[in-house]
């Protein structure tokens, strides 16, 4: 089926990676209008729902030209780059949770599921609510520990893997876990929104889908819901834009062109927010108000051997503990004044959240401190934490 709807000018699906370009490259040059003379260098932010009736195929019949058949140019654009960024077939849904509830669709009644323990809230409570109503089961497993993930995958039907994990930042043995055949016949499912598809490429080590919340670090802003979810075959991509037109999760038109405006600027604005994040958790590992501090480029972290065995940078996400616990905690996110006390993530802006405090979350450390580190000057963000954990003591 054809994505793009609107006949001629397309974004060409280029094989930007195949030709060898850089994703850094790739995010800038990516998803934009073929060379033609006049056309405009970015795809422009189309609201049609729907187009002239699109000519017969071969076989006499006509997509419908309806945009949550067929999608938009818009769309097209955003799941052409991210596509050759993962290395898949991308297809863009209303938010990342409309993404994982396609993925989720396609299984049939009565599959079992196996799940990281750690995956994000959403992911968790969903699949506990479908477990509930008996629309399948979900068994969830420690990701870190590789063996005990296998045995449980190998009889099931989907692997739900996340990697670093949102808030934990466990790290799944990738290289392991996604490698063919390693899961059974299970479907191996990568959430992969806080690596970005800069960082890790899991459809390259074998997945069979990519998610990501593009909420977070692709549209980069905190203006914006969207999600994506990349198939490696192309026809598990069709099943998942059948999903997409029947459960109607389909991405509105300036998100779309918001979340291809943000991409464009990710590899900056994630090196710069990986290079604070280091720096940071060097410092706060230091100070003598924190506890403990996860952050996979930390020599001794439990992740750190495989995030650099199978990430190309440790990201922007740091989690800590303060020795004060959680009164402590909910006094430091009061206290910040240039960090934000907010949720989400992966916005130009850095947030703090106090992440036990939140439901579903029964099972973090007391008092845990995730923090979304953004594009401000690194010694503002260190001199704004370190009023903030001096006043505490
Ligand atoms: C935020 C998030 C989601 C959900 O995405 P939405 O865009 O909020 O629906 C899924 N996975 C991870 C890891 C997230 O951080």
């Amino acid at each position: 089926m054809d994505t793009t709807a609107s006949g001629s000018s397309g974004p060409r699906s280029s094989g930007l990676r195949s030709s060898g370009l850089r994703p850094q490259t790739v995010v800038v040059a990516a998803g934009r209008t073929g060379p033609v003379p006049g056309e405009p260098l970015s795809v422009p932010l189309v609201l049609a729902s729907n187009f002239r009736s699109p000519a017969a195929g071969p076989d006499g019949m006509r997509a419908s030209g309806y945009a949550r058949e067929d999608g938009t140019p818009t769309w097209a654009a955003l799941e052409a780059a991210v596509g050759e960024l993962e290395g898949g077939t991308a297809v863009a849904f209303s938010s990342g949770m409309g993404a994982i509830s396609a993925v989720l669709g396609l299984l049939p009644a009565g599959s079992l599921v196996v799940a990281a323990d750690d995956a994000y809230v959403g992911t968790r409570v969903l699949l506990a609510d479908g477990a509930g109503t008996g629309r399948w089961q979900a068994q969830f497993v420690d990701i870190t520990d590789t063996e005990a993930t296998l045995a449980a995958a190998r009889s099931a039907d989907l692997l739900w893997l996340e990697s670093p994990t949102n808030p934990l930042l466990d790290v799944a043995d990738l290289l392991v876990l996604c490698e063919r055949g390693q899961a059974g016949e299970a479907l191996v499912v990568v959430d992969n929104t806080f690596a970005t598809p800069l960082l890790q490429h899991p459809l390259a080590l074998g997945a069979d889908i990519v998610v990501h919340s593009a909420t977070k670090f692709i549209g980069g802003h905190s203006d914006l819901l969207l999600g994506l979810a990349v198939a490696a075959e192309p026809e598990v991509a069709g099943r998942l834009r059948k999903r997409r037109m029947l459960d109607g999760a389909t991405p509105g038109g300036l998100e779309a062109f918001l979340a291809l405006r943000g991409l464009r600027t990710m590899a900056v604005r994630l090196e710069r927010g990986q290079a604070s994040a280091g720096e940071l958790a060097l410092r706060l590992r230091e100070h003598p108000a924190v506890g403990r501090v996860r952050y996979p480029g930390l020599p001794e972290d439990p992740g750190h051997k495989r995030a650099s065995a199978q990430m190309d940078g440790f990201g922007a996400m740091i989690t800590f503990e303060l020795r004060g616990g959680p009164a402590a905690a909910d006094a430091l996110c009061e206290r910040l004044r240039l960090i934000n006390s907010a949720t989400s993530l992966g916005g130009v802006e850095s947030n703090v959240e106090h992440r036990g405090r939140k439901p579903g979350q029964e099972h973090l450390p007391p008092g845990l401190l995730r923090l979304s580190v953004g594009c401000e000057h690194v010694e503002d963000l260190w001199a704004d934490l370190a009023a903030a954990l001096g006043s505490l003591s």
